[in-house]
């Protein structure tokens, strides 16, 4: 079994690279380009955009938070032999040690967050918790990563895949083109019902499980108080959780909002003590197996986010 596997890889690589050689790079055995992604919203966007033409798959198993998560040496393989690597950037941490050990040419290399101004995480707390899985800005700051939550800058992220499907497969520029277009379209029409949907909001601030929606918030003139810093993983402080229950307190908060793929424990104690109600805002780091079974993708569970908001601002 595995070495006919290898026998017919061998073939097919030895094959395509004939017939390929000195041109575009589409090595996998349907003649599509073979795209490895990270995390769900990478997965969702190079798929909009790659559409029929390209094999896409993701690293990071659906139901895991991406934070944490490492490759194996069969992930690492992966990486290696893609013709297009997309990621978003930040998050994934392990994501430079990927690429410099592997011995790939032609691969292109999509760092989807590249151009966009990031912004820095928070103080304090963030301080002590720094790891290696954080890009520090040259200050030392942390940089956030979490721009795919932005309809805006999402738009940006799909034009940097679109460029690198295009790069590697130039012979689909006009189709990748056409796809990048239409599902921008969709993400304009998403920021289009979030801006109206919260310019006449009542109220300002939403609490979150962590740091995910900042990029949101700006975007849409909201403030957002994380329970946790830029990573779910990380436990507040009893100082910082008093923090937030005498913030939630003064300024009506009335919904502490928890995540789909993280323990909702602290978010929980938090409504409890404040009488609050708790509700889902979901940052779209992966995808569950209700998600999944409801047939719900990006757009779905950004509309889902921008009615839970309205709900949450207007109570
Ligand atoms: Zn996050």
């Amino acid at each position: 079994m595995k070495k006919s596997w290898i026998a017919n890889s061998f073939v097919f690589t030895t094959v395509s690279t004939l017939i390929l050689s000195g041109c575009a790079a589409q090595s996998s055995a349907t003649g599509k380009l073979n795209v490895v992604t990270t995390f769900y919203p990478m997965y969702e966007f190079t798929k909009q955009v790659a559409g029929e033409h390209a094999d896409v798959i993701a690293l990071i198993p659906s139901g895991t938070e991406p934070h944490d998560w490492e490759p194996s040496a069969k992930d690492m393989k992966k990486v290696s032999n893609a013709d297009v690597f997309v990621f978003n950037g930040i998050v994934e941490g392990w994501a430079e040690q990927a690429l410099a050990s592997a011995d790939n040419q032609k691969r292109v290399v999509v760092e989807a967050s590249q151009g966009i101004d990031l912004m820095e995480g928070l103080p304090e707390e963030e301080e002590d918790h720094k790891d290696e899985d954080h890009k520090e800005a040259a200050d030392g700051k942390i940089l956030d990563p979490h721009v795919w939550l932005s309809p805006v800058l999402a738009q940006k992220e799909v034009e940097s895949i679109a460029a690198g499907l295009t790069q590697a497969d130039p012979a689909h520029t006009a189709d990748y083109r056409k796809n990048a277009d239409a599902y921008i379209a969709k993400l304009k029409a998403l920021d289009e019902s979030f801006r109206t949907g919260l310019s006449t909001a009542k109220q300002k601030d939403f609490v979150t499980q962590h740091a995910a929606f900042g990029y949101l918030a700006k975007e849409y003139g909201l403030t957002q108080v994380p329970i946790a810093g830029l990573s779910p993983e990380e436990e507040p402080s009893p100082a910082k959780m008093a923090e937030i229950i005498d913030f939630a307190k003064q300024n009506q908060v009335k919904t502490i909002f928890f995540e789909t793929l993280v323990d909702p424990k602290v978010a929980q104690t938090i409504s409890k003590e404040i009488n609050a109600k708790t509700d889902v805002l979901n940052p779209v780091e992966g995808l569950t197996d209700e998600d999944m079974k409801q047939n719900l993708d990006y757009i779905a569970i950004m509309t889902k986010n921008l009615e839970a908001l309205k709900k949450a601002l207007n109570d």
